[in-house]
């Protein structure tokens, strides 16, 4: 059992102070859990707290504009996860009353919520007993008990929740369960693990036997793709970028973007039917590149400088956005790139 040693180290070099661990509620752990999924807790703390200032509650999440619940995610990306967030919350008010459920099937049946997520919310905020299993528990469990193979395998991971069943004490579960997400974070990191200062090492079977670098077996990657997409960068004299909102399926979803095309052609056809006097400049800026977990996205902007519309857009789906005075719309992190450095470029008039 390494609940002990992981419930004694905690007491000294556990983190205390996150603030998902002040005024612990089911809803505080479940926004903190989720936001936590693939994203350093440094990242996530100032998102955290302005995402709990913004929308306090269960209720405030779920009557809030999508916009400015992907507004205050821009930047965390994975995106899905803010609008499952929402789904989720309209859903507990419309079936739950308002509140999470304490059962686990029942937190499962939302959106975006998996068995480890659901565990976690139980196990921090209600003291249950349910075991976790997220990326840092994954590589704690298979480091101490040296299993080979990637957990990305299902074979792997089910040994694995096996495993995380057995080491989950009966007593004692919210501390625990924070403490070996501490560890996972903080000593048992994936590159560089710090045996030597780890409560574990007695324990440890891939310290034992000389594995550790070599455990978990990371998973057999294929080659990246690599997606190349065009942007249109028009802009008015007074500075105002034309952004439309993007589609609810495929990248940024529900996120805005200045228009997307596959060539120039496309764009040039267009700024022709939908600008007024578009004077394109092909070079102005250079190509931004973002890598997603399947493919490696690179941008290349493409600046008009126009004086607006020609015709009628559909208000719904496009606006002429001031950098100066930005709107509380989601935006991803390589738009955001794209919008300074189009600020910084001198215009054309
Ligand atoms: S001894 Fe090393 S590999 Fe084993 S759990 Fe501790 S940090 Fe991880």
């Amino acid at each position: 059992m390494i609940a002990p040693a992981l419930l004694a180290w905690h007491h000294t070099h556990g983190r205390h102070d996150l603030p998902w661990q002040r005024d612990v509620t089911p809803y505080r752990v479940w926004v903190s859990e989720v936001m936590l999924q693939q994203t350093q807790v440094q990242t996530v703390i100032p998102y955290f707290e302005r995402f709990m200032q913004r929308f306090p509650d269960v209720a405030a999440l779920a009557s809030a504009p999508a916009d400015e619940v992907l507004h205050l995610w821009s930047g965390l990306g994975y995106y899905s996860r803010a609008r499952n967030l929402q789904r989720s919350a309209q859903q507990i008010l419309s079936e739950h009353g308002g509140q999470l459920p304490s059962d686990q099937a029942a937190l499962c049946a939302l959106p975006g919520i998996g068995r480890s997520t659901a565990a976690a919310i139980l196990a921090v905020s209600r003291g249950l007993r349910h075991a976790i299993l997220d990326g840092n528990v994954k590589r704690v469990l298979a480091r101490v008990h040296a299993v080979a193979g990637s957990p990305s395998e299902r074979a792997i991971e089910q040994q694995l929740w096996q495993i995380a069943e057995q080491e989950t004490p009966d007593t004692d579960v919210a501390r625990y369960t924070q403490a070996i997400m501490d560890l996972g974070a903080t000593v048992c990191t994936r590159a560089r693990p710090l045996c030597s200062v780890c409560p574990l090492q007695a324990d440890c079977r891939a310290h034992r036997e000389c594995r550790v670098a070599e455990l978990p077996t990371p998973r057999a990657r294929s080659a990246r793709r690599v997606r190349r997409v065009l942007m249109l960068l028009a802009r008015r004299p007074d500075g105002h970028v034309l952004l439309q909102r993007r589609a609810e399926q495929g990248i940024w979803g529900g996120l805005w973007s200045p228009p997307e095309f596959s060539d120039r052609a496309a764009a040039r056809r267009f700024a022709d039917a939908t600008l007024r006097v578009p004077r394109l400049h092909r070079r102005a800026l250079p190509a931004v590149q973002h890598a997603f977990t399947h493919f490696e996205l690179t941008i290349t902007p493409l600046v008009a400088d126009c004086d607006g519309f020609a015709g009628v857009m559909d208000q719904g789906a496009a606006v002429w956005y001031n950098p100066a005075q930005p709107a509380r719309i989601g935006l991803p992190a390589p738009i955001q790139k794209l919008l300074q450095q189009l600020a910084d470029l001198p215009g054309a008039s």
